[in-house]
């Protein structure tokens, strides 16, 4: 008799996102006339950058012709991309990592939700509340049912300290989804410190860090001393560069970074996830990989950032206005998310957002309990549906 992996019945049974789809799409079928605007989930509006675009063009064409054919390419990445990011994400920046402990992947949600193979099945798992629903579901698919929540509340600015956390893995995602809070160097460097201290390891979601413009906050867990002995950290071009539906993003797991067998012997994590990528995935397109290598030109630094400028454009617009509305808000500083509390629950705000101004939020309760009593408020879209949003959410509130 085939048995089903019980874990699954354990987890929440539509994602997040899904429950949201279905709510609008009742919405819209209730009244087809009403322009929806949709400031919930985390996807990009704007076009790919034209340096962008130009190489992916001639990627193709290279895929077309017989002189530069590819066909698999190295599951970890082609070289030409690892080492671009070698040298402008971490070189550049004064951090000592190097191309091959970069290894690419279709996104930054792969990777977050596979890592937590490398580990025994009794890890005990810390992730934020509220939280990105990924962490979590994917180790309780994987059995890890008693995952430990560190609040991340009004009161510490939304980002938790390790003192008393009881877990062996820790993830950690700053600029933080959902809650748009960035954390300091020194806040971090006390989490690495910690992991060292007890032989643990972080996860450090970096997906967001292009939206950092305030000086001195770290854009990678490696800036803080230590970080290569206790962290794996990952990144997507997906916000950096509107690659939501291109599919690319990367992790790094540097050669000194161990976990450690029954008998208490360090064992390399590197080779573990290199093993793990080689077996169950086959690399990222070679025209993705030079899409991506394009962002590390000149021109696409140049263009990829005006881009998220933009975005960060519509945060402040999203931020000043439910300010003026008399609502608490954080984030949408170096962040695309306002995290607003709506004074009450936040399914309810959602619902009568969608129904009285025709616009999409993402209530903060889906991401965990701590979630209860915000909305998340997306800044990916047109300046024009942003202005009317709000327009529309002064309306009402
Ligand atoms: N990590 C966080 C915190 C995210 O918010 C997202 C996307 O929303 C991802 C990872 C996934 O990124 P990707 O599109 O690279 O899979």
């Amino acid at each position: 008799m085939i048995r089903v992996n019980e874990n699954y019945s354990k987890i929440k049974p539509t994602y997040l996102f899904a429950e949201i789809a279905h709510r609008v799409a009742a919405r819209q079928k209730a009244s087809p006339d009403a322009k929806i605007i949709r400031l919930g989930i985390g996807d990009v509006t704007e076009p790919l950058a034209p340096s962008v675009v130009e190489a992916m063009h001639r990627a193709v064409d290279d895929e077309g012709g017989r002189e530069n054919f590819h066909g698999y390419g190295p599951e970890q990445g082609y070289a030409f991309l690892r080492e671009k990011i070698a040298d402008v994400d971490f070189a550049r920046c004064g951090i000592d990592i190097k191309a091959d402990e970069i290894l690419v992947s279709d996104g930054a949600k792969c990777d977050c939700g596979n890592i937590q193979e490398l580990f025994a099945a009794d890890t005990k798992i810390a992730v934020g509340d509220p939280v990105y629903p990924v962490y979590v579901d994917t180790n309780v698919m994987a059995g890890r049912l008693d995952i430990e929540l560190l609040p991340c509340i009004a009161e510490n600015g939304f980002v938790p300290r390790p003192e008393g956390c009881r877990a062996d893995v820790v993830y950690l995602c700053y600029p933080n989804n959902p809650t748009g809070a960035v954390a300091t160097k020194a806040q971090l460097q006390e989490w690495v410190d910690w992991a060292n201290a007890g032989k643990r390891l972080l996860i450090f979601d970096a997906a967001y860090e292009a939206f950092i413009r305030t000086p001195g906050i770290p854009h990678s867990i490696y800036e803080c001393e230590g970080a290569r002995t206790c962290a794996i950290e990952m990144r997507s071009y997906s916000k950096t560069a509107g690659f939501t539906g291109i599919r690319c993003g990367y992790t790094v797991v540097p050669e000194d970074l161990a976990a450690y067998d029954g008998a208490g012997n360090p064992v390399a994590l590197k080779p573990m996830w290199t093993r793990r990528q080689t077996t169950k995935f086959n690399g990222a397109s070679y025209i993705t990989q030079r899409g991506a290598e394009a962002v590390y030109s000149e021109r696409g630094i140049a263009e990829t950032r005006a881009t998220i400028d933009f975005y960060l454009g519509n945060a402040k617009l999203i931020r000043e206005a439910f300010e003026k509305f008399g609502y608490k808000v954080a984030g949408g500083v170096d962040s695309p998310y306002v995290w607003v509390d709506v004074k009450g629950d936040s399914w309810a705000f959602f619902d009568r957002m969608l129904v009285e101004a025709n616009v999409v939020t993402t209530p903060g309760a889906g991401f965990g309990k701590a979630g209860e009593g915000y909305a998340r408020i997306s800044a990916f879209n047109s300046r024009e549906n942003v202005i009317e949003a709000l327009d529309r959410f002064g309306k009402v509130l």
